[in-house]
């Protein structure tokens, strides 16, 4: 993806947060190389992948941040969140739990992220539709009361993972220019 050689015009710092195991680094590997891997354990030591892409003519790096088994409560650094312009919080829509975990999230973020930031809400794994545990309908009503865009997603069958990151980065681009 994206010419090395190109110049760019904006670096855009995003962060992943949520529970584990929601599929938060599988949707990074999806944005930044287009792979999964149902047994994903390999992004140890990775602090972030980037992807360029072009928005309005101009070219844009997106500096993906994942946390690296840094769920716990509280245990994501506020070296981790500093310079994000957007964040990406996901649950995974076969779990309640990890939705029930979203209030605490935002609330971390809102904490140690700049006030500005871009917030999208990400169900992932609709491709597990069978075993869905949280309807479509509550996550959007709490991202319309919380003020976040809000998306399902697969990363395991790629399904809106391009527009979650397209949503977020436009946005950021929206609110610099
Ligand atoms: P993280 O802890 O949030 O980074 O979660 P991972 O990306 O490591 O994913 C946790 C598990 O869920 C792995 O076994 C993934 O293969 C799986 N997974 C991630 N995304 C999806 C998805 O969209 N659909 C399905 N069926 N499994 C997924
Ligand atoms: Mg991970």
């Amino acid at each position: 993806y994206g010419d090395p050689s190109q110049k760019i015009d904006y670096v855009f710092k995003v962060v992943l947060i949520g529970d584990s195991a929601v599929g938060k680094s599988q949707i990074l590997a999806r944005y930044a190389r287009d792979e999964f891997s149902l047994d994903s354990k390999a992004t140890i030591g990775v602090e972030f992948q980037t992807r360029t892409l072009v928005i309005d003519h101009k070219s844009v790096k997106a500096q993906i941040w994942d946390t690296a088994g840094q769920e716990r409560y509280r245990a994501v650094t506020s070296a981790y969140y500093r310079g994000a312009v957007g964040a990406m919080l996901v649950y995974d829509i076969t779990r309640r739990q990890t939705f029930d975990h979203i209030p605490r999230w935002l609330e971390e973020l809102r904490a140690h992220a700049d006030k500005n930031i871009v917030i999208i809400l990400i169900g992932n794994k609709t491709d597990l539709e069978d075993q869905r545990a949280i309807p479509m309908e509550d996550a959007k009503e709490f991202a319309e009361k919380e003020g976040l865009f809000f998306l399902e997603t697969s990363a395991f069958k790629a399904t809106n993972v391009e527009s979650a990151f397209t949503t977020v980065l436009t946005e950021i681009f929206n609110i610099v220019n």
